[in-house]
């Protein structure tokens, strides 16, 4: 598979009272085409700000770009003009929020909202372009597209404005789909049509997407690979399989322990990971979650550990996994 997108050593800090909070500190990766990368961490983690570097959508000040590149194909998008990159959002990046009341006009009519993409970016006429706006609304299931297309907002439920908001992105048929939160807004049941329907319309349409949800649970489906993140690094990365079946990151086990399963027995109860993250104003010299960690060492106070390979597809960043620490300390854990 090709590449897609490529994020190389990026790092993104915020200007608050009090100093600067370093909100996504040093991440790489890629995403190939058609592929469904899913990334998962706490709210705080640095994902949304991941999405919203990629997307350019960063308010600089006070965010700032303190290093670090984001490639789309050939184009490496932190360097292009506000006008360049904004034909790049919809027509070859397509987004979607968690919350479509606020990212849809309230006083505009939904065929209007989706057709505005399809005259700026693909230059349709009047006709044509409302013939693809039906189409868009049959294909994200929303029923007499002919009379909804005139219709507000307001006069759609939660999950039909959610299947508006996946119709815009889709519009100019993306390479790229980037959902943050799509379905937290919404109650389980729309939730999981909302992801059946982003899932069917990625095979169908080879779509590669980015999904980032605080909630392990909604990736399953979805996608084929998992990036977690924690205070502002990557700390675990995998296949589905490997994250899911054979996860070696503290903390991606923790997310994993405090997640219903439908195979559960009753009894055995969902832990929480006890504890907040760290202050990215000051962020911890060594490992991010060491204060949190019930194996932590001497040596995660002091060095953060890099990406250790496990296989071609799994890294994690734990001096547990790293064969440095594994030879020279043996100090144990703190619940040892
Ligand atoms: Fe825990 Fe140390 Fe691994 Fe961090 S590096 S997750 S503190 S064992
Ligand atoms: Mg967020």
């Amino acid at each position: 598979m090709k590449t897609l997108l490529e994020v190389e050593n990026l790092s993104v800090s915020f200007d608050v009272y009090g100093g600067e909070v370093q909100a996504v500190r040093d991440i790489s990766f890629e995403v190939k085409e058609g592929e469904a990368v899913a990334i998962v961490g706490e709210s705080g983690s640095g994902k949304s700000v991941t999405a919203q570097t990629i997307m350019r959508l960063i308010q600089m000040p006070p965010g700032k770009i303190k290093s670090g590149s984001v490639k789309l194909g050939e184009l490496d998008l932190l360097k292009l003009s506000e006008k360049e990159m904004r034909k790049v959002r919809g027509d070859q990046i397509g987004m979607i929020f968690q919350d479509p009341m606020t990212s849809l006009n309230p006083t505009m009519t939904v065929g209007k909202q989706i057709m505005e993409g399809l005259v700026q970016h693909q230059r349709l006429s009047g006709v044509m372009a409302k013939a693809r706006v039906i189409e868009l609304l049959t294909m994200v299931g929303i029923p007499n597209p002919e009379t909804r297309l005139n219709q507000y907002p307001h006069q759609f439920s939660g999950g039909m404005r959610q299947r508006v908001m996946i119709a815009i992105a889709l519009a100019c048929n993306p390479f790229l789909l980037i959902a943050d939160e799509p379905t937290t807004a919404l109650d389980v049941t729309i939730q999981a049509q909302i992801l059946t329907l982003m899932k069917d319309l990625q095979k169908r349409l080879n779509t590669s997407i980015i999904l980032i949800t605080h909630d392990l649970g909604i990736v399953a489906d979805l996608c084929d690979r998992v990036l977690v993140m924690y205070a502002g690094q990557i700390v675990e990365t995998g296949t589905k399989r490997e994250i899911f079946r054979n996860p070696k990151h503290p903390y991606t086990k923790g997310l994993l322990k405090s997640l219903p399963r439908l195979d559960q027995d009753k009894s055995e109860p969902l832990i929480p990971i006890f504890g907040t993250p760290p202050d990215l104003i000051k962020p911890p010299q060594g490992c991010g979650f060491c204060s949190r960690c019930e194996f932590a060492m001497t040596i995660c106070e002091t060095q953060v550990p890099d990406m250790t390979e496990l296989s071609t597809t799994q890294s994690v960043r734990c001096w547990l996994q790293h064969p440095y620490a594994k030879q020279t300390d043996s100090s144990g854990g703190k619940g040892a």
